[in-house]
């Protein structure tokens, strides 16, 4: 099996990767062994929310120049400002090719409303997610934040009173509707996507309806758990204008709906141009030709997959992407040059809500995102997205940027012809 290109890891990283090399019709595969973030994020995408001195960030580009004399081992720091300037429109023009649609701009980031009634900055978000602009209040005066009767991934009366407490009228309510019954009797399948091939369903729409006008009567608003329009994108519109008042969602707890459609729209964009995907396959290991790598993988066994070149987009720890071992943290197809502390004890703090060291591990490159092992660089293997060293997702808010940026340079790196 031969391809241009051989994506390992097929989260938002790789898939961006895929569809910017297959529309430039190059003949690529995307093995990717399990779930990626995408179907445990908010479904809205960070840019740069924080410096890493932890001065939040409004305008993510103006921000660049900060962040590389503050962190010159992170992503953006190493592709160089012009390239993230250069990327990060076409981040977004990719996702509209997609069908993503999305709201928001790099030119100053917004602020989405967090299950626990909290605001945290962010670059794009779907458009029926709670969001606000900075120093602007809610659109509403008095939503009704609805939870699910029995669902636990989603506490309204968490956000209704945080909502209170910002002086907002919000009141919270349970939705009762005996369609979910049957699902409600298993606590372990009673999950967010689940919830959304119920409430999906044409049949359902009018009880939902019922229910709803009932409940928000004396509301301005309506804010729904994130369990509706899983794959009909205008459910929320359609329910919005029956009800005659604006419906929006907020995420769950995992698996999050808003970021598994982003994945599904990825995945299909990716394969009407004539990728292949291996879902549930994992690259094992790797011969490192001088022309030609040969990527053996669970499935294939003694078939291994053959490319010129090799795209690693296995993401961090969450995804195995980087195993930490007892006193050294590796990269587990290649064996590529990792940055760790060399303590372990320097690998975490106490405070569990601080930024922590080992969230900058990762895989080391250069400014073209090529790896090495033992300090060489190896031809044809590019690095992307979560498994890169030297950025704090979480902290500094910019985990979708740097996996859709860095995928954006190394394709256009490969569509220049430039082997390593
Ligand atoms: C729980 C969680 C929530 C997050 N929420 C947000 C958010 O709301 N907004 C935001 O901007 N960022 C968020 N992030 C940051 C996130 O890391 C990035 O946004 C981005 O989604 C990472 O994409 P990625 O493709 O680099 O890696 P991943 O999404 O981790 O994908 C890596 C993929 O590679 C596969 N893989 C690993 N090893 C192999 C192998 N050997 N063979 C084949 N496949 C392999 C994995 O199974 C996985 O599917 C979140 C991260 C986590 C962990």
């Amino acid at each position: 099996m031969r391809y241009d290109v051989v994506i390992i890891g097929g989260g938002l990283a790789g898939l961006t990767c895929g569809i910017r090399l297959s529309e430039q019709g190059k003949h690529c595969a995307i093995v990717s062994s399990g779930q990626s973030a995408l179907h445990f994020s908010s479904g809205s995408l960070d840019l740069l929310s924080f410096l890493p001195d932890g001065e939040p960030v409004h305008q993510p580009l103006e921000a660049l120049s900060a962040l590389a004399s503050q962190a010159p081992e992170h992503p953006y720091s190493l592709m160089g400002e012009a390239a993230v300037r250069r990327w990060v429109p076409e981040a977004e023009a990719l996702l509209a090719r997609c069908g993503a649609t999305m709201t928001g701009s790099h030119q100053h980031n917004h602020l989405r409303l967090t299950p626990l009634g909290k605001y945290r900055p962010c670059w794009l978000s779907p458009p029926e997610i709670v969001t606000r602009e900075q120093g602007k209040p809610l659109a509403w005066r008095a939503p009704l934040i609805v939870g699910i009767e029995g669902f636990l991934d989603f506490q309204s009366s968490i956000v209704a009173d945080a909502l209170q407490a910002q002086g907002i009228a919000a009141k919270s309510a349970d939705l009762r509707l005996p369609a979910l019954d049957r699902l409600r009797g298993n606590p372990s399948e009673f999950r967010a996507i689940n919830i959304a091939r119920v409430l999906d369903l044409p049949e359902n729409a009018s009880a939902l309806l019922a229910e709803l006008t009932r409940l928000s009567a004396d509301h301005d608003a309506v804010i729904l758990p994130a369990c509706l329009g899983l794959d009909t994108p205008d459910a929320v519109a359609m329910l919005q204008s029956a009800l005659g008042k604006p419906v929006s969602l907020l995420p769950t707890l995992p698996p999050s709906l808003p970021g598994v459609r982003l994945h599904q729209a990825m995945v299909r964009r990716f394969r009407q141009l004539g990728g292949m995907v291996m879902p549930g396959d994992k690259v094992e290991r790797a011969v490192l030709g001088e022309t030609e790598k040969a990527l053996y993988t669970r499935n294939h066994v003694d078939i291994p997959l053959r490319a010129q070149q090799v795209v690693l987009a296995s993401g961090s720890f969450f995804n195995n992407g980087l195993v930490a071992e007892f006193d050294r943290v590796v990269e587990p197809v290649f064996g590529l040059d990792v940055h760790y502390a060399a303590l372990r004890s320097d690998w975490s703090r106490e405070q569990v809500l601080a930024p922590q060291p080992y969230r900058l591990f990762g895989v080391e490159t250069d400014e073209k995102l090529r790896p090495r092992i033992k300090g060489v660089t190896v031809p044809g293997v590019y690095a992307i997205g979560a498994v890169l060293a030297g950025f704090d997702p979480l902290a500094q808010g910019c985990g979708a940027g740097v996996s859709l940026l860095s995928a954006l340079s190394v394709a256009d790196t490969l569509l220049q012809g430039e082997v390593a």
